[in-house]
């Protein structure tokens, strides 16, 4: 079976957790751009994944979130490298990362959609040409801004594309105000294989999220929540929910229906361990 359609089976699929809040443990490298260690310290990036390919993740996230053109002249030397990171990893699949370009989209911002759309295409391309096996559109908070690069990924690829978005305290997004009706409506129009929610809170305050999905459509729900509101300490984020409480409701977030279940920042690989 094709992830395609194991993913469309609903078949369960346990996802990584965050790459920044293992990177701590690595102090001398605190600081540096994450995305750049893909070349610099492999080495690096590699233990992180592996630790997730150990604890149980089947579905690796590539450390690509914000590589895209605008950020990086070279952008198609990171992708290369992130997703072979992943791959030498073990990763059992691999996910390319596009994360908001990071300029606000008009009308809100400067950047325009044709814009935002050529950026999203080219690591999309990327991607593909080195071996991607799922594109992970994610914590987008403007649904106009996914859109452009959900139609980036299918005009570009056909590896199965979920799409993502970090919601405010009241369920909206947080540069729109998009609800998970617009997002389900851009996701189910334009072809994608799963809609999901990552980042922002706990899992606490993700069910309310899931619960809309669920009865707005039938893709399969991707939940990757944070290990809590972070709360700063010493200027450092901390994340407050535990091993076991985030599985307590990580337990309830599946019970609801969603089929691919990880965590975003403040998660580690025992958060993923005690998932599986
Ligand atoms: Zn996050």
């Amino acid at each position: 079976m094709t992830l395609k359609e194991i993913i469309a089976k609903k078949e369960r699929l346990i996802l990584d957790g965050g790459m920044g809040s293992q990177l701590i443990n690595y102090p001398e490298y605190s600081g540096k751009d994450p995305s750049l260690l893909n070349i610099t310290h492999p080495e690096i990036i590699r233990a992180v994944h592996k630790s997730y390919v150990d604890a149980g993740s089947q579905l690796i996230i590539a450390n690509t979130f914000d590589v895209n053109p605008k950020r990086y002249e070279n952008y198609a030397e990171i992708i290369a490298a992130a997703i072979e990171n992943a791959k030498v990893a073990g990763a059992p699949y691999v996910g390319l990362d596009i994360g908001p370009i990071g300029e606000l989209m008009y009308p809100m911002g400067q950047l325009k959609p044709e814009t935002a759309y050529e950026y999203f295409e080219a690591v999309v391309k990327e991607g593909v040409k080195c071996g991607a096996d799922f594109i992970i559109i994610e914590t987008m908070i403007d649904q106009n801004e996914m859109k452009e690069a959900l139609s980036a990924a299918k005009n570009n690829s056909s590896l199965p594309v979920i799409v993502s978005c970090a919601y405010g305290k009241r369920g909206r997004l947080m540069t729109t105000g998009g609800k998970p009706e617009d997002v389900v409506a851009i996701a189910e129009s334009l072809g994608a294989d799963a809609v999901g929610a990552n980042c922002s809170f706990g899992p606490d305050l993700m069910i309310p999220i899931i619960e809309a999905y669920k009865t707005l459509t039938d893709l399969p729900i991707w939940a990757k929540p944070n290990a809590g509101l972070p709360q700063v300490v010493d200027g450092k984020p901390v994340y407050t929910t535990g091993v076991e409480e985030f599985k307590e409701y990580m337990k309830q977030i599946e019970k609801i229906g969603a089929t691919m279940i990880g965590g975003c920042c403040g998660t580690t690989p025992k958060y993923i361990e005690a998932i599986k």
